[in-house]
């Protein structure tokens, strides 16, 4: 290992490619970022242009060298973490998509997943997959392609076709299509894995009509899968870390042990902990799901998203004008002394983790004449809080024990007023890291320890550098009676769209 070298993560999310270079130190030397087109062909589908998010993700690559000022053989190896489930099939002969990539967000395969429930699949495929049965994931994606795209059923039987998630579709191209390999970090993702066997799942391929001949080699999350072709960069360089967004998230916290959990605060909260080798069953609807395979260790963990994070000061900004900015939202907040009695539950678009309820809508509750655009704005900032304290219950409910720390990253932690809350209301301490592009930060973290860049996890472990840590400083008794106000506010959204019609 030269630590002249450095190592480049390739982040591929929902809306842009990013392409960012860290050193020996796990300190960020550049950073390029693209977006690309968002397509909706009609309401509720999401789809992107697979060759475009290649095409992006390959220039911000090339970008990013070029702007650092190295040469490409000072890249000693290529991380890639990327959005989740999204899912596009390729004809393995030309390299072709057969379909756009249909996004993670797309519920246009929500009344099949309506099909299974009702023929009681839903407990077998959460015993096998640790997901709850949704059209978010990828296995009802990859049947709808087959089903509708004219001619791909016969392609697939003649072992034509091959299917991908981002990170695959990615290698496949940078290796010049000699790849077709995914990790287990995203194979958790598709419904037709088996978390718990670590393979394919042939009861499941069977029930969503899925060719096996069509899927990617499952490998470990760690370990040299190929090298990119000379027209990507010049020299040897090893593409030797995948895992996805959250999951990369998770390693780039460090949250290595039993217990240790993050939460991103970005448009929505994503949170996930550490449960070690062992498959936590979430009875309190959160999903288990595979942290990551490294030396050989499989690591599992549970997650839970909270749909409206950040999103909700965004509403504050755009949707009804108070505020400028949404860094605006802190100094505001702070105006006022407490919340003024006043609760909202940004239920805009329905309830996420824990509560899953698509018919709940956003409520906001206990305004008086005294009510103002502050107590407003920070009933906003503790509603982000109170959704997070509500997934970490579930999690601690399902796991039996209780959180030691949170660790946090994502847009909103700038607001310290909101940490603050977060801490106080969790009754635990809540810590920011120096470096919050952790997503990226994983991807190279998982890259250098394969080609020994990095020479354990114990080293890496020694990077992870505190900015502040916000500790529980309101008396408990009023962090209660606050959390059941809150726990009132939400029983008032739910299920509302459903009352209105009834
Ligand atoms: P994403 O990756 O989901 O696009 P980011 O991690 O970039 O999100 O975070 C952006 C989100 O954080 C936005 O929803 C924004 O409203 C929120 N945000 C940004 N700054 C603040 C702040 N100072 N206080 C509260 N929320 C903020």
């Amino acid at each position: 290992m030269k630590t002249s070298q450095f190592i480049l993560a390739l982040d591929q999310g929902t809306t842009s490619s990013r392409a960012i270079i860290f050193d020996h130190n796990g300190t960020i030397k550049q950073v390029s970022q693209k977006e690309f087109k968002q397509i909706y062909p009609k309401p509720g589908w999401v789809e992107h242009d697979a060759n475009e998010i290649w095409e992006s993700q390959l220039q911000v690559l090339k970008d990013c060298v070029k702007e650092a000022g190295i040469s490409d053989d000072a890249i000693n190896a290529i991380g890639i973490t990327n959005q989740r489930e999204t899912t596009i099939i390729w004809n393995r002969e030309t390299g072709k998509p057969i379909h756009n990539a249909i996004v993670w967000q797309d519920r246009r395969t929500a009344g099949y997943c309506d099909t299974l429930k009702a023929a009681g699949k839903a407990e077998m495929i959460q015993n096998k997959t640790g997901l709850v049965v949704d059209a978010y994931f990828s296995g009802t994606k990859i049947k709808w392609i087959l089903d509708n795209v004219d001619g791909a059923r016969a392609l697939a039987d003649n072992g034509k076709l091959a299917f991908g998630t981002v990170d695959s579709w990615l290698l496949w191209n940078l290796t010049g299509g000699k790849v077709h390999v995914t990790d287990v970090t995203n194979a958790s993702r598709t419904m037709i894995y088996n978390i718990r066997e670590l393979k394919w799942d042939n009861e499941l391929l069977e029930l969503l009509d899925i060719p096996a001949s069509i899927l990617p080699e499952v490998r470990s999350s760690s370990e040299v899968y190929g090298n990119v072709t000379t027209d990507v960069l010049g020299g040897d360089i090893p593409i030797s870390g995948i895992a996805g967004d959250q999951q990369s998230a998770l390693f780039g916290q460090m949250c290595t042990r039993v217990g240790m959990a993050k939460s991103t605060y970005g448009t929505g909260c994503f949170l996930m902990m550490n449960t070690g080798e062992y498959v936590v069953k979430s009875t309190n609807n959160l999903l288990s799901t595979i942290a990551w395979q490294v030396n050989g260790v499989t690591q599992y963990a549970l997650e839970g998203s909270v749909f409206v994070g950040g999103a909700v000061i965004q509403w504050l900004r755009d949707g009804i004008g108070i505020l400028d900015d949404a860094s605006d939202s802190e100094a505001i907040a702070m105006e006022v002394e407490d919340n003024g009695g006043v609760y909202f539950v940004p239920a805009l678009t329905g309830l996420g983790a824990p509560h899953w309820d698509a018919y709940a809508r956003g409520t906001i509750i206990g305004i008086t004449r005294g009510t103002n655009r502050a107590h407003l704005t920070r009933a906003a900032i503790e509603s982000i809080c109170y959704q997070v304290n509500d997934v970490v219950r579930a999690m601690e409910a399902d796991t039996g024990r209780s959180l030691a720390e949170l660790r946090v990253d994502g847009g909103a932690v700038a607001n310290n007023l909101l940490l603050q809350f977060q801490a106080d209301i969790l009754r635990t301490g809540v810590a920011r890291p120096t470096i919050l592009e952790t997503t990226a930060l994983g991807a190279a973290y998982l890259a250098g320890l394969a080609t020994g860049y990095w020479s354990s996890m114990d080293e890496i472990a020694s990077q992870w550098g505190l900015d502040k840590k916000f500790e529980p400083s309101m008396e408990e008794e009023k962090a209660r009676a606050y959390t059941a106000e809150w726990d009132r506010a939400v029983g008032r959204s739910k299920m509302w769209i459903q009352e209105e019609k009834s």
